[in-house]
């Protein structure tokens, strides 16, 4: 009897300090950097513009892999040393240096939504 009693008075304290924790947490989180990041997650998804979603019609890449538009994405392409130093974007997207490079991608358009993309403004 004074185990069991034991026990459930550790576990009940246990519980109260995770809950402590956890909602002490979420407070500072969103007042501090929390915020911040999923902000900045966020935005190439949605960032007001009319696009379909995950297609950069503006570049003639997918959103997520636009080295123009994703920040993020450009960082991975400068890793590999893919990258254009004369257009600045990555050279696997380079349409100037390469035309037949946009060919690619548009494919990759075609297949998920039936019909060419609209073309790139440049
Ligand atoms: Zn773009
Ligand atoms: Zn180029």
């Amino acid at each position: 009897m004074t185990y069991y009693r034991r026990k459930w008075h550790a576990m009940f304290g246990m519980l109260a300090v995770i809950v402590m924790v956890a909602s002490g947490c979420s407070q500072s989180g969103s007042e501090s950097g929390g915020t911040a990041t999923s902000v900045a997650e966020a935005t190439p998804e949605n960032d007001g513009r009319d696009h379909s979603g995950w297609w950069c019609a503006e570049h003639g890449v997918p959103e997520a892999e636009c080295s123009r538009c994703s920040s993020k994405a450009a960082g991975k392409f400068k890793e590999k040393g893919d990258w254009c130093e004369e257009h600045n974007r990555a050279e696997s997207q380079c349409f100037e240096c390469d035309p037949s490079r946009a060919e690619k991608f548009a494919k990759l358009y075609e297949a998920k939504l039936g019909h060419a993309p609209p073309k790139p403004e440049e």
